[in-house]
């Protein structure tokens, strides 16, 4: 199914993508609004028609799992800023991670996956993934070479890598991904956002995003989606009209109004993540603040290579474990406790105890998310108010 891969070079945007995602995902029609296409189904001339409309697939207007014209304006949008050739949307990044994986494995497959993952993808993929026969080796994504040395049973079909990993911050090398002889490659590139990385230009397979996050923007669409070339995708939708984990036009909608200010909502909050990063680690009150932009950070120079600016997110490890953590987020006023990401508002949470909960010590242990470790993600507050809230919530966890 796979072709030799291409270098995205040629299809991404010649405009700057900041006018890219302003310009993206029209539909033509001189609203400059997106239309919320509601129907789930569309009528017919007959029995002929309806038919013609079913062979389409994908093409068609026929019903709105298989297709959505809402939805599609979205994937479209995605799939210029990814330099992509075409792109799919999901009810959620967790159902574009399914799709992917049951898309393109069956039983007695071998994936090769990071360990330093969202805990959903962790449980997904040590659960419901291992159940159906399918074997999964975890690697240490910091380790230069370790995918490839994993990736190279037989059976080995897809490689899943998380970069800036949640919560850890750890990296893949994309370049070495990219480079791996198995028949796919998979980038969450959730916490870059299209505006910070573009996995796709270094060979990888399929760049996929909780668009629930920096994509959507404002906290109030769930969405995932997958970029890569179009009979990939194409594979992958012929499975997922059956998964059933398609997204709402409603979503999309929001999403796209998203996409419209993300690359200035984005620069922002890079911008001012830098700041709370570097003033967080030179207060002396942390044991080590994780973020790709800090030249403390162990894979600062890879960050540098492949990443545009290093995200939205940190996360801090402060002395006094579960306890400390506790105190430090009843202590803040502004910064709320929450588990999403990448809104307008700064968010604040303990992953140990949410989204990386019911995890084993070893996948806990491999994905960084101590006791003692939270994750910040970074809104659009000025920058001094969110310091100030940081240095009181601090002093009190101190006392
Ligand atoms: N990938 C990453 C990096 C995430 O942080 C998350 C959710 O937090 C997901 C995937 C899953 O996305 P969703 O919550 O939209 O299903």
């Amino acid at each position: 199914m796979r072709r030799p891969r291409q270098q995205y070079a040629s299809l991404v945007a010649e405009k700057n993508r900041d006018t890219t995602a302003i310009t993206t995902g029209r539909n033509g029609a001189r609203s400059l609004a997106s239309d919320i296409s509601t129907s789930t189904t569309w009528s017919s001339s007959g029995l002929d028609e309806t038919h013609q409309e079913a062979v389409a697939g994908r093409n068609s207007k026929l019903y709105s799992r298989y297709t959505n014209p809402t939805v599609r304006q979205f994937e479209t949008a995605i799939a210029e800023l990814e330099g992509a050739e075409d792109a799919l949307a999901f009810g959620s990044g967790m159902g574009a991670l399914a799709s992917v994986v049951y898309a393109l494995c069956s039983p007695g497959d071998h994936i090769v996956a990071q360990q330093q993952l969202y805990g959903g993808t962790i449980a997904f993929l040590n659960g419901p993934v291992r159940r159906m026969g399918i074997n999964v080796t975890f690697v240490d994504a910091t380790v230069p070479g370790a995918f490839t040395a994993a990736a190279k049973t037989p059976r080995t079909m897809l490689v899943i890598a998380e970069t800036p990993a949640n919560p850890s911050l750890a990296l893949a090398d994309l370049a070495e991904l990219g480079a791996i002889a198995v028949p796919f490659t998979m980038v969450d590139s959730t916490f870059a956002t299209p505006m910070s990385q573009q996995p796709l230009s270094h060979g990888v397979n399929l760049s996929l995003h909780s668009a629930t996050k920096g994509i959507g923007g404002h906290n109030d669409a769930l969405l995932g989606v997958v970029a890569g070339e179009k009979d990939l995708i194409d594979a992958i939708w012929a499975y997922s009209v059956l998964h059933g984990a398609s997204a709402s036009p409603y979503d999309a909608h929001n999403a796209l109004r998203g996409i419209r200010t993300l690359p200035v909502r984005h620069e922002r909050q890079c911008a001012t993540a830098m700041e709370l990063a570097t003033w967080c680690e030179s207060s002396g009150n942390c044991s080590t603040v994780y973020y790709p932009g800090l030249s403390s950070h162990p894979q600062h120079q890879l960050a540098a290579r492949q990443m545009t600016s290093f995200g939205s997110v940190f996360a801090i490890e402060i002395p006094g474990g579960i306890d400390s953590c506790r105190a430090f987020i009843a202590a803040l006023q502004l910064i709320r406790p929450a588990t999403s990401l990448g809104g307008p508002e700064t968010l604040i949470c303990h992953p140990a105890t949410s989204t990386h909960f019911g995890l084993d010590e070893e996948s806990l242990s491999g994905a960084l998310a101590g006791d003692g470790l939270m994750r910040i993600s970074i809104g659009l507050e000025h920058v001094d108010d969110l310091r100030n809230d940081l240095a009181a919530a601090f002093a009190a966890s101190h006392s």
